[in-house]
């Protein structure tokens, strides 16, 4: 029997593992957290622009019949509570997740990177994967296939030009938040405080709303708004069929635009440098020459790409563009631009890897590109475990 190590139970790593079960393959999930769902429950706050009745595969439908169904757009707690738990609790999922257990590194037994290069007789070595346990104690189990669905938002992108570390950025980590946060709760953390907020993507926008909200009630708070993009147009879609994303969009305009007091847009400019004064911090930001902010508290949503560290001994072939695997990324990079809900799922020949046996799914598998939707991670299952696993195991 294949025995299949599946990293990471979020909703993509939970649909393969739903997959195996049903093959009755052997099958273990490694996550991380505390709970499935780790990284949802990260953005628990916030509410998917997809309504329920997107965000419930039909394998998950079948197994699991009371999942919530309709238009309403949970909250990531809502996808963890509802979905994803209930899911996991189900008796063909039962003892099969390890939780708290981080996968730190695969390789092959007894194979380096630059041996048997595109050899099929990798495949007849054993994975390897070193796991941190959650007494802290490590170990090394083996699998036959590996499926990493690790996600990217555990890892953020830095906050410097370039996509590196700003001067002095490592130096201030304690006051640089890269998730959003759940503003509301954290009150004495944001009020009256003057905040740097970067990025223009859907997290930066929603974070926007949020302050410019709080900043109602407590009068003082300033969010200097640094976007690289000199004139961004917010990712909105003509005749955006989902209306929550079109409203936020719009509303991070209006506040781009002035429609708040609180709110400084400064496009077009990046950021060089942090320093210490008293209690703030001074960022130096650069749109042609650099200029200085004083700040308390920088908000980095910059995006993130998935941990490649994982697997640097296999033989992945990574885009160098875009970070993803390489033939899916190619297939993306053709058809960049436009609303993800156009994107396609690309076949399976796009989720192969020159490591035979080791696939990339989720999330991750989209590299930089930000566009991954729920449903393309469960057609790349139904992909995977339609052939690619005996193919990749042999
Ligand atoms: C704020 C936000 C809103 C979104 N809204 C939508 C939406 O409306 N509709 C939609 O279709 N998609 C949406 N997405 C995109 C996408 O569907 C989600 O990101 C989804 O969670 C991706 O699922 P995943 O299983 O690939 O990865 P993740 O959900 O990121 O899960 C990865 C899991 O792996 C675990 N993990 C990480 N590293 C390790 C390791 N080394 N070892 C073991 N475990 C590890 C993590 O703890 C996590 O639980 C949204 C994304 C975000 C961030």
């Amino acid at each position: 029997m294949t025995r299949i190590a599946i990293l990471g139970a979020g909703p993509i790593g939970l649909e393969a593992a739903l997959a195996a079960a049903q093959r009755a393959e052997d099958f273990v999930v490694y996550e991380a957290a505390a709970t499935v769902g780790g990284h949802v429950r990260s953005w628990g706050h916030v509410r998917t622009f997809t309504p329920w009745a997107l965000n419930v595969s039909p394998r998950v439908r079948a197994a699991l019949p009371g999942a919530p169904d309709g238009k309403a757009l949970p909250s990531g707690t809502q996808l963890a509570d509802d979905l994803l738990e209930p899911l996991a609790d189900i008796p063909e999922l039962h003892g099969r997740i390890r939780l708290g257990t981080r996968v730190l590194a695969v390789g092959r037994e007894g194979l380096l990177k630059h041996e048997a290069i595109g050899d099929p007789r990798r495949a007849t070595r054993p994975f390897r994967l070193l796991i941190s346990r959650p007494d802290g104690s490590e170990g090394i189990d083996h699998a036959d296939v590996v499926i990493d669905a690790t996600g990217t938002y555990g890892n953020p992108n830095r906050l410097g030009d370039g996509g590196i570390d700003a001067v002095n950025e490592r130096a201030f980590e304690d006051r640089i938040v890269r998730y959003l946060p759940a503003l509301q709760s954290q009150p004495r953390r944001w009020a009256g405080r003057t905040i740097l907020l970067t990025g223009s993507g859907h997290s930066a926008q929603t974070a926007v709303c949020q302050l410019a909200a709080f900043a109602r009630d407590a009068p003082g708070t300033r969010v200097v708004w640094a976007v690289r993009k000199p004139e961004p147009d917010w990712g909105a879609v003509d005749d955006d069929p989902l209306p929550e994303r079109a409203s936020l969009n719009s509303a991070a305009a209006d506040l781009a635009g002035g429609a708040s007091d609180a709110v400084t847009l400064r496009p077009g400019c990046v950021t060089e440098a942090l320093h210490g004064r008293g209690d703030k911090i001074v960022v130096t930001l650069r749109n042609g020459e650099p200029d200085e902010v004083e700040v308390d508290r920088i908000l980095a949503l910059n995006g993130g790409v998935g941990d490649h560290a994982l697997y640097r001994q296999l033989q992945v072939h990574e885009c160098y563009a875009t970070s993803g695997p390489m033939n899916l990324a190619s297939a993306l990079l053709g058809e960049s631009g436009g609303d993800c809900l156009a994107v396609s799922p690309h076949g399976p020949e796009t989720l192969r890897n020159p490591e035979p046996g080791f696939f990339i799914l989720g999330a991750k598998s989209y590299g930089r590109n930000s566009q991954f939707l729920l449903r393309i991670g469960w057609q790349q299952v139904d992909d995977v475990f339609g052939s690619l696993i005996e193919q990749g195991a042999r």
